[in-house]
């Protein structure tokens, strides 16, 4: 593949996980720079707010009220989307009006009793607690019978919908597969049964060998801007060895996660100097009991900013109806990305 020409020719790029396609326009950053880089005011938030439905001590909507919490602390959410219990129903109607019940469980984790507290900011130790839940949620929702699939998923930042800055994740436990999973399950299993080995083992040493779209590694995990990004500066995060879910940590991962984890996010915080939004998630094995030894742990960041931290790529047009368009290529987001430090803006001295 000529390297050159991905800088200089529209083209289509082939995300192998999901089969979805890609368009690149790299001729058009020939454009004026438009957008200068402007930095939003800062808005200081307070260590605890009083009005803050997830703070400790404080009173939720529902009326329960939080623990004095000095670590993290899960809940089921109080506004939930799926409920446990749910009738089950099935309708079709000449496989034109279909539809199906859905069981699930929704629950909310505050990573830290600071209302202030991003992961960029927080302590290896204290990532380490927020792992430490993940891992001990994942395993109990995933041992449901009923529980297909785990999602964890962290929406950062008013952009991307979040109704509260206190940083907290959610995590939703389904009856069924949810889209996204099934795609990349039929990927990880086609590929293995055509090369008798693991698409994302294959991608990751392809990527480690170019550098090109490589961001940060440590010795159990890498981050790379995919060779098929969508959003800007979208990232998918690996584990090196091949393994499925968290409960499978060797010795010493969850530390190396905690490390890399913090490192991505303080990148994309010193980008632009502010709290980058995005949505980030884990996909791992389903839960269904079955052994899934196809599966390869991974996360996927989705930030929606563009060139600075007031503009935003909007999936309008040509992407709503065909297929997602981006201007600036990867490998020129992967170089922007990797020229940022790894010591965040505000604890610059
Ligand atoms: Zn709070
Ligand atoms: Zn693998
Ligand atoms: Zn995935």
């Amino acid at each position: 593949m000529d390297a050159s020409l991905l800088q200089q020719v529209p083209h289509r790029r082939f995300n192998p996980l999901t089969r979805d396609w890609v368009l690149v326009s790299p001729h058009r950053t020939k454009r004026p720079w438009l957008g200068k880089v402007e930095k939003p005011a800062t808005t200081d938030l307070p260590a605890y707010d009083p009005t803050c439905y997830l703070c400790p001590g404080n009173e939720r909507a529902d009326g329960a009220r939080n623990p004095k919490y000095n670590s993290t602390f899960a809940f089921d959410n109080d506004f939930a989307a799926l409920l446990p219990g749910t009738p089950a129903f099935e309708g079709d109607e000449g496989g034109l009006l279909v539809a199906r019940s859905e069981q699930g469980i929704c629950r909310v984790m505050c990573f830290s009793p600071r209302h202030d507290l991003t992961i960029p900011r927080m302590s290896l130790a204290e990532i380490g607690e927020v792992i430490s839940l993940w891992t001990a949620e994942f395993r109990r929702l995933g041992e449901l019978d009923w529980v297909r699939h785990v999602q964890i998923f962290e929406n950062r930042g008013a952009l991307m919908g979040a109704s509260n800055p206190h940083p907290h994740c959610q995590i939703w436990a389904n009856a069924s597969m949810p889209d996204m999973p099934v795609k990349e399950l039929r990927s990880f299993r086609d590929y293995r049964e055509a090369k008798k080995s693991c698409l994302l083992c294959d991608y990751l040493r392809l990527e480690l060998q170019r550098g090109e779209r490589v961001i940060c590694e440590n010795d159990g995990f890498a981050v790379v801007i995919p060779f098929w990004a969508v959003w800007p500066f979208e990232t998918l995060l690996m584990s090196k060895r091949h393994f499925a879910s968290m409960e499978q940590f060797a010795a010493g991962e969850s530390g190396l996660l905690a490390d890399i984890l913090r490192r991505i996010t303080i990148r994309y915080d010193n980008l632009f100097e502010t709290s980058f939004p995005y949505s980030m998630g884990f996909h791992q094995r389903p839960t269904d009991g079955q052994a899934y030894p196809e599966w390869h742990f991974h996360a996927h960041f989705l930030p929606p900013l563009l060139r600075s931290a007031t503009v935003q790529k909007f999936m309008v047009g040509y992407e709503m109806l065909g297929n997602p368009q981006r201007d600036i290529t990867p490998e020129s987001a992967a170089k922007r990305l990797r020229e940022v430090a790894e010591i965040h803006y505000l604890d610059r001295v």
